[in-house]
């Protein structure tokens, strides 16, 4: 059953048994409160009965009394050995049924309703004897068949606007959800990542289109990437593969006969796989570096971590790397991706400048700030703006000299997106290039 179809049968059922139970409910009630009330009418006229018959000579006909006290369209009978049950009765054929447990008793005289109460009376003679007082009821059963029609008919017409609105409501509900499925039907027939309009109101269904709009987003980001990763692996790594095989060429034609070219191509091929090798595991990084899962958050002091960072590249380059600055400067930061990015700019100024490197460390208000400086020719200015897209290298003769891949700054741009800083770039050309990282203390939105 359809979700719309499910909604309106459930709404107008509901609502349909509710009205029945509510209709029933104020039948029986108002049945039972008017029965009552005719019973007590009954009752005081079986009292008054009682008393007059008391107050009776002896000769007295007790008939005539009795007459007196008898209801419109009713009965009275007397029962006791001194009025030698005494009756007088405008109901043909009819007998009283008493039940002791019941205060009343309704009983069909000619297919009408008539109401009998019965209450004890001591007679003159001292006799127990019981006075029986009936009715017939055929104004209430008037009335409650008009209340009855009065009620299925209030019943009736207030499923109309009940079934219009669960009609209304299944509407509300399945459009945008058939909006959304025609959208999801349309994306995956034109392989597209199509978002669908925001609805009116901050409803639960403009949470759900906010969901499904950012999960668009995402696996469309994600796409790109994807293809962009094949895309840049495959022209990048098109040129060592095609070194490689040329070189290994010349090894099959020539030989190892000549030591000389057999050397230069050995030492090529070397240099080629530890480039390729290095420019996959950075592809790698880079189409990794965005997922958040992947991000380990802790409190860390920035200054270990860049004394860490610049241990290794003392010892593996023998140049002077100084880390200045306060002691301690702690903020909640992932280790590893931090360490990750100053290698990154430790190694580019490495590369790019023969003297000392120098890293500056900032504790500010909420932020902490690293600056990784080098006295090297700097980058010119119209060349800043490319310098984190993927594989821009200024000058390309010198950085192939370098074996950089021109991944490095996309990849540190990436990570510092990651641990939410900012990563930016001061250069005088002939005189030396800052790289800063501008680092939050605290997680934000965490
Ligand atoms: P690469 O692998 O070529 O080093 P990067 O993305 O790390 O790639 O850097 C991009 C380019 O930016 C480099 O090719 C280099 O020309 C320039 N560059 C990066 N850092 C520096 C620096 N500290 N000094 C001068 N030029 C730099």
């Amino acid at each position: 059953m359809k979700l719309k179809t499910r909604i309106h049968v459930f709404t107008t059922l509901l609502m349909f048994i509710i009205l029945a139970l509510v209709s029933t409910g104020v039948y029986f009630l108002f049945a039972h409160m008017t029965y009552d009330r005719q019973a007590e009418q009954l009752l005081a006229r079986g009292e008054e009965l009682a008393v007059a018959l008391h107050k009776l000579d002896p000769t007295d006909d007790s008939k005539s009394v009795i007459l007196a006290y008898m209801p419109p369209s009713g009965a009275v009978w007397v029962t006791g050995a001194d009025e030698k049950k005494a009756s007088v009765s405008q109901l043909k054929k009819f007998k009283p049924e008493t039940d002791p447990d019941k205060p009343y008793t309704i009983t069909k005289v000619d297919g009408t309703k008539a109401l009998t109460v019965s209450l004890p009376y001591i007679d003159r003679a001292g006799g127990v004897a019981a006075i029986h007082v009936t009715q017939l009821s055929g104004d209430i059963v008037h009335n409650l068949s008009t209340l009855r029609w009065i009620l299925i008919g209030i019943t009736a017409a207030a499923m109309i606007p009940v079934f219009a609105s669960s009609v209304a409501l299944g509407r509300i509900v399945t459009q945008p959800i058939g909006r959304l499925t025609r959208t999801m039907r349309a994306n995956r027939e034109g392989a597209t990542y199509e978002k669908i309009d925001e609805p009116d109101g901050r409803d639960e269904l403009y949470e759900m289109t906010l969901a499904y709009n950012d999960m668009m987003e995402r696996l469309g980001r994600n796409y790109e990437k994807q293809e962009r990763f094949v895309s840049d692996a495959s022209h990048e790594l098109k040129t060592p593969i095609t070194v490689l095989e040329s070189y290994a060429r010349l090894l099959k034609r020539r030989g190892f006969g000549d030591e000389a070219v057999a050397n230069e191509a050995v030492e090529t091929m070397l240099g080629e796989a530890v480039r390729m090798k290095m420019l996959t595991q950075q592809l790698l990084d880079l189409a990794r570096s965005d997922k958040p899962d992947l991000y380990k958050f802790e409190q860390a002091d920035v200054r270990v971590l860049a004394e860490e960072a610049v241990r290794p590249m003392r010892q593996a380059y023998g140049r002077e790397f100084a880390v200045e600055g306060p002691e301690h400067v702690l903020a909640e930061t992932d280790p590893e991706k931090l360490k990750q990015l100053l290698f990154i700019l430790l190694d580019n100024a490495r590369k790019y400048s023969d003297g000392p490197v120098k890293v500056t460390l900032d504790d500010g208000a909420g932020r902490a700030c690293i600056s990784v400086a080098d006295y090297g020719p700097g980058i010119p200015e119209e060349a800043r703006p490319h310098l984190f897209d993927r594989f821009y290298r200024v000058g390309t003769d010198r950085n192939r000299k370098t074996g950089g891949t021109g991944l490095g700054l996309a990849l540190a741009k990436e990570i510092s997106i990651g641990l939410g800083a900012d990563l930016t770039v001061e250069s005088v050309v002939g005189m030396g290039t800052v790289f800063r990282v501008d680092l939050p203390k605290e997680r934000e939105g965490a």
